[in-house]
């Protein structure tokens, strides 16, 4: 028995883990879910906003096999915060792929299949920024690639952007780990990278040529190299010449968006989180949609397809394969889909109807 923490964060949040912990119990499978507290009874309040995590909810989820998360608001960014920069879930993952069935906005969606590789540790995001006048200060030679120092620039804000050689590395390798399993069923074993290397040549195109070194060490796998603006243009005109696409935080960030409205939406697309010694957290990629919280109709598709990345890191394929193609089979009947699909459906009758495709495999 596997031991899985639920912390459904806030909004529908709450609505899609529900949904989700009860069909993974209904069905039977061999995963124990744990839904310790994410506040203290005083909250105590979190540097990344919102409360932080209790500490001994911390420890049980450090100690499971896994975390599912639900979505992060105002009041529980905290609670994100810890996963992901606390317990360093380094690498994203963030599959984008079309199930027949599905409300994408292309015309002809079939057979997109594509995963957004995310750094989530490094790049612009832990948010080092301050007031200009500060950097004037203590960056006084800083100068521009046209040679001009900071002085041109009247009151304003800095914000750093970090990249190093071995964040690079690893999540590249990462990457090809990825484009290996994929290749073993049926993939073209790409990696593709998408920086701003033309005009950051320093922090991109250490990224950039990092993750080229690393791919060029893996005879089975093929390089590409995607400035951002045309990989978000690709994604949109070209989905399914994409593989893997390995990318900085914040262009990962983006990307994996683009990628998941492209597939169905939102609703519909999964991440992965990893971080060192197997430890993980999955999580949909969707925020807590504060205009359908609370009323029961936001797509569970999300989360369920997040448990399908869950199980197979807990092992269990068989009911991760299972529960992917339960999912499928709802979106090809489309009887019971939710709103943003098309459909009337809650989330509670959608999830029931995966749960009934699940079983009669
Ligand atoms: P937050 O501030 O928490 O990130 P947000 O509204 O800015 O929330 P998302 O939660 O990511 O951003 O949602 C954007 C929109 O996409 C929502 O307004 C909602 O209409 C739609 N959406 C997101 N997730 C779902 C879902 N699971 N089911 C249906 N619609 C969704």
């Amino acid at each position: 028995m596997k031991t899985v923490v639920a912390l459904p964060g806030e909004g529908i949040g709450i609505e899609v883990v529900d949904a989700a912990c009860e069909l993974m119990t209904a069905a039977g499978m061999p995963v124990k879910i744990l839904t310790p507290p994410q506040r203290d009874p005083n909250p105590v309040p979190s540097p990344a906003g919102g409360h932080a995590l209790p500490e001994s909810t911390r420890r049980t989820a450090r100690d499971a096999d896994a975390v599912l998360f639900g979505a992060a608001g105002p009041s529980t960014s905290g609670v994100v915060a810890w996963l992901r920069w606390e317990m360093e879930a380094w690498g994203g993952v963030r599959p984008a792929k079309f199930y027949p069935g599905m409300r994408s906005p292309l015309a002809d969606p079939e057979g997109i299949d594509l995963v957004v590789i995310r750094e989530n540790s490094e790049g612009i995001y832990p948010g080092r920024e301050g007031d200009l006048a500060e950097l004037k200060r203590v960056m006084p030679g800083s100068r521009d690639r046209l040679g001009r120092g900071l002085d041109g620039y009247g009151e304003g804000r800095y914000a750093v952007k970090v990249v190093t050689r071995q964040g690079a590395e690893r999540i590249a390798r990462f990457a090809c780990d990825v484009a290996r399993k994929r290749k073993a069923r049926g993939g073209r074993g790409v990696v593709g990278c998408a920086t701003k290397s033309n005009v950051l040549r320093q922090s991109d195109a250490l990224f950039h040529h990092t993750v080229e070194e690393i791919v060029a060490g893996c005879p089975d796998l093929r390089f590409e190299h995607f400035h951002v603006d045309d990989a978000a243009r690709r994604l949109i005109r070209f989905p399914k010449a994409m593989d893997v696409l390995v990318c900085m935080n914040q262009y990962g960030d983006i990307l994996s968006d683009v990628a998941g409205e492209v597939a169905g939406g939102l609703g519909v697309a999964p991440s992965a989180n990893h971080g060192d010694d197997g430890w993980a957290y999955f999580e949909s990629v969707h925020g807590s949609a504060p205009d359908i919280a609370g009323r029961g109709i936001a797509n569970p598709t999300a989360t369920l397809l997040s448990c399908v990345l869950l199980l197979d890191h807990l092992g269990l394929e068989t009911e991760s394969r299972r529960l992917e193609a339960a999912v499928a089979r709802v979106y090809r009947d489309g009887r019971a889909l939710t709103p943003d699909q098309g459909g009337r459906a809650t989330t509670k009758a959608m999830s029931a109807a995966v749960l009934d495709a699940y079983r009669s495999q």
